[in-house]
């Protein structure tokens, strides 16, 4: 369906980083927008004074760019319908407060905060619903306006009509809440503070939008909403309210769960491309089939509100690990250099520095690597081990053994203890200590791919192991573990690591048979 009416938004508070639910209703709004051929707007709702702080909104703004989501207008980028930070806005909701009072359709109110705090208490106490009685309802409006401009504190009442709300929702169908529920809500404070509710409103109303995506948590708002864009005589927009999303528990998503910031996720080195693969899955399936991979092309060609559910998403981080596997193999290898330097800086800090904050430098290297050879080592390092890992972050501890192992802990590790019972096994490592030390004493200063595979081979001809008899002795004594990257690429970084002088040093073979012999003997 394409429809350049469309008018979508996407409205966060900045009161946090960007968690998976909003970047959620972002990617939602976005799909939805762009594949209608219609509008995104950003709207920053900081109503909440205290709650809201302006480097949250470049933080937000951030991390819906680095999910690769843009939008046609927004404080960022302007837009016919400026300004679009609430806080910016206060003149236009006391306007429409104003009118609201003098066509009738809101009322001056004022009774103050104890004494509603008593009537809640009353209701209650009496089992009522904890509604307002309505008192100021009744009051003459010539008289109120009186003593309002008598100095008398007045919030401003929206008249709630007395018939049920009922309003269109795309994911939820027709939904209705009595006007009992909804009471006269305050639009506008006694301070001249407008209420959420009613900004939401005003907003969405004069920036024309035609659809309002987020959240489920707002759907029990939407009744207020809708009396309001009907007393304002406005449009009432289609509503989609998007399902809650549930931790592994099935509680609501929280921070409790662990990572669920957007920031989180790009820290630990999952991809943008697999978050919002992920992301759109929370409550959305394409007709047909089971598919779960689905570049961002596919998912506007496929996207639509119609196919998403009303019920909870449970948010499945290990299948979100497992896309992002996915994509860091599809990847083009010197993008995930690029982004995967920094995690070494813990292994392999700046010379003098190394504190300093990682940062990768055009060119894919840090300034300690300066060196052309050590960033191309370390790029053929990071892409030896980053098929087996499904976050970036993971790369250091899985390429920990080039940069040196512990042989004692490697001896005592029982997974290795198996191996190193076999019956080959003690021949295996002496033929293959015996060999290398030879070449040492022959002036051979670095162990040559070739010259290990032969040195293997004469190995396995003087033993009689084969297969993983062979293999996994020699790659516990070189690496700590039995298993690991393929040797073939492994043994020529450890060689060439150990040339380039790097600190922490990185042990040679040589240096790391003649280490494993002495913890051998030492265990
Ligand atoms: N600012 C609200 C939030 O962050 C969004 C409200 C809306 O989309 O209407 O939850």
């Amino acid at each position: 369906m394409t429809d350049s009416r469309v008018r979508a938004r996407f409205a966060p508070s900045p009161t946090g980083h960007l968690h998976v639910g909003n970047a959620r209703t972002a990617l939602f709004n976005w799909l939805f927008a762009r594949r209608a051929g219609g509008r995104l707007l950003l709207r920053i709702e900081d109503t909440d004074l205290e709650r809201s702080e302006a480097r949250f909104e470049d933080l937000l703004i951030a991390d819906l760019k680095w999910l690769g989501l843009d939008w046609d207008e927004g404080p960022d980028v302007g837009g016919p319908f400026a300004p679009y930070r609430q806080s910016d806005r206060v003149p236009l909701y006391r306007e429409q407060a104003e009118r609201l009072l003098a066509e009738g359709k809101a009322y001056l109110c004022f009774c103050s905060p104890a004494e509603l705090e008593r009537e809640r208490e009353r209701a209650l106490a009496e089992h009522r619903p904890p509604i307002y009685s309505g008192r100021c309802r009744k009051l003459d409006p010539a008289e109120s306006e009186r003593r309002r401009q008598g100095g008398e504190p007045a919030a401003i009442r929206l008249r709630i009509p007395e018939r049920p709300i009922r309003f269109h929702d795309i994911v939820h169908g027709w939904v209705e809440f009595s006007n009992e529920v909804v009471s006269d809500p305050i639009i506008l404070r006694s301070s001249g503070i407008p209420v959420y509710n009613y900004v939401v409103v005003v907003d969405d109303a004069l920036m024309k939008i035609t659809h309002v995506i987020r959240g489920d948590d707002h759907l029990s708002n939407t009744p207020k909403q809708v009396a309001l864009y009907e007393a304002l005589g406005w449009p009432v927009p289609e509503f989609a309210h998007l399902s809650t999303i549930l931790g592994a528990d099935r509680e609501r998503l929280s921070k409790r769960h662990g990572a669920t910031s957007i920031a989180n996720f790009r820290d630990m080195g999952v991809l943008p491309e697999a978050l919002t693969n992920y992301l759109a899955l929370l409550g959305w399936a394409p007709s047909g089939g089971d598919r779960e991979i689905f570049s961002r092309e596919e998912l506007l060609k496929e996207f639509s509100l119609e196919r998403v559910t009303p019920s909870p998403a449970v948010f499945d981080m290990e299948k979100l690990f497992w896309l992002n596997r996915h994509y860091i193999k599809a990847s083009p290898p010197e993008r995930i250099v690029e982004l995967s330097l920094s995690y070494f800086e813990r292994i392999l800090p700046r010379p003098g520095t190394a504190t300093a904050v990682p940062t990768v430098v055009e060119g894919a290297c840090f300034d300690w690597a300066q060196s052309p050879e050590i960033c191309s080592w370390l790029a053929r390092v990071i892409l030896l081990v980053a098929p087996s890992v499904d976050r970036l972050e993971q790369l250091p501890d899985r390429a920990a053994f080039i940069f040196g192992f512990n042989p004692a802990a490697s001896v005592a590790n029982p997974e290795n203890a198996e191996v190193l019972r076999w019956q080959h096994t003690e021949a295996v490592l002496s033929r293959f200590t015996a060999k290398i030390l030879e070449d040492e004493s022959a002036g051979e200063r670095r162990l040559a791919p070739e010259r290990f595979k032969t040195i293997l081979n004469e190995v396995k001809a003087e033993t009689g192991a084969k297969g993983k008899e062979l293999f996994q002795p020699v790659r516990i004594m070189l690496t700590g573990a039995h298993s690991g990257p393929e040797f073939d690429k492994a043994i020529p970084l450890i060689e060439e690591g150990s040339r380039l002088q790097l600190s922490p040093h990185v042990p040679s073979v040589r240096e790391r048979v003649m280490e494993f012999q002495k913890a051998k003997t030492a265990a």
